[in-house]
C-alpha cells in the first residue's frame, strides 16, 4: 500500500513526502481508510508502530476540508495523552504533518505556567493535545470550551489508568458533544480499559498490530 492510495488530501501527502515516509506502516494502512470515513477505532498498538500518524493523518485530512471554523476558546480535535513528553511529541507530529494546512495546534500539560497555554487556546485551536488534569483546569476556569469537539483521541489508555487518570478522563468525556468520532489506543486491555472503550466507542473498527 502507498499513502497515495489511502485517500488523504494532497497537502497531507506533500508533508509526508517531506518527512521522507515512503509507505504506511501496518497500523496506518489498516486504520486510515476507516478513519477517513468517520468511523470509531479501537487500536491495540505500542509506541513505535506509527500510531501517531495513524490518527493524525486522517484528522488533518478532515480539518483540511473545514479550515477556519473553530470558535474562540474552543478546539475541534482533542487528543488526551498520559504524559507531558508524549503530548509534546503528538503536538510536534500534528505540526509536521499539518505544515501545509492552516491548522493551529496547542499542547496543554501540567507542571508549567498556565498563562502561555491560555494565550494559545484563547483564539481557538483546531487541535488541542492535553494531559487530563491541566485540561480540566482550563475548562473549570472557563478558558476552554469542549462543546465543539468533533474528534477525540485517547492515547495510551492503559498508561492513563496506571497514572490514576480514569476519573478525570470520564469527566472530560461527559463534557463532549454526543455526536463525535472516537479513537482509542492502548497497548494492553485490562478490564477497566475494556469497559471505558466499550462506553466511549460506537461500532468501532478494531486494529491490532
Ligand atoms: P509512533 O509509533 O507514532 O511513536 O511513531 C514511531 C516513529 O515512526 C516516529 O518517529 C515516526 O516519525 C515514524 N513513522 C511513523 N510513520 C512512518 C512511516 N509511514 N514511515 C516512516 N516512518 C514513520
Amino acid at each position: 500500500t502507498q499513502f497515495s492510495e489511502l485517500g488523504l488530501a494532497e497537502p497531507v501527502l506533500r508533508a509526508l513526502a517531506q518527512e521522507g515516509y515512503d509507505a504506511p506502516t501496518p497500523i496506518q494502512a489498516q486504520s486510515i481508510p476507516s478513519l477517513l470515513q468517520g468511523k470509531d477505532l479501537l487500536g491495540i498498538a505500542q509506541t513505535g508502530t506509527g500510531k501517531t500518524a495513524a490518527f493524525a493523518l486522517p484528522i488533518l485530512d478532515r480539518l483540511s476540508k473545514t479550515e477556519g471554523r473553530t470558535p474562540k476558546g474552543a478546539c475541534r480535535v482533542l487528543v488526551l495523552a498520559p504524559t507531558r513528553e508524549l503530548a509534546a511529541q503528538i503536538g510536534d507530529s500534528f505540526r509536521a504533518y499539518g505544515r501545509f494546512l492552516n491548522v493551529r495546534v496547542a499542547v496543554v500539560v501540567g507542571g508549567v505556567a498556565h498563562g502561555p497555554q491560555i494565550k494559545a487556546i484563547t483564539p481557538g485551536v483546531e487541535v488541542l493535545v492535553a494531559t487530563p488534569g491541566r485540561l480540566l483546569d482550563h475548562v473549570d476556569s472557563g478558558k476552554l470550551s469542549l462543546k465543539h469537539v468533533d474528534v477525540v483521541v485517547l492515547d495510551e489508555a492503559d498508561h492513563m489508568l496506571d497514572l490514576g487518570f480514569l476519573p478525570p478522563i470520564k469527566r472530560i468525556i461527559k463534557m463532549l458533544p454526543r455526536e463525535r468520532q472516537n479513537l482509542f489506543f492502548s497497548a494492553t486491555m485490562p478490564t477497566q480499559i475494556g469497559q471505558l472503550a466499550g462506553d466511549m466507542l460506537s461500532d468501532p473498527v478494531k486494529v491490532s498490530v
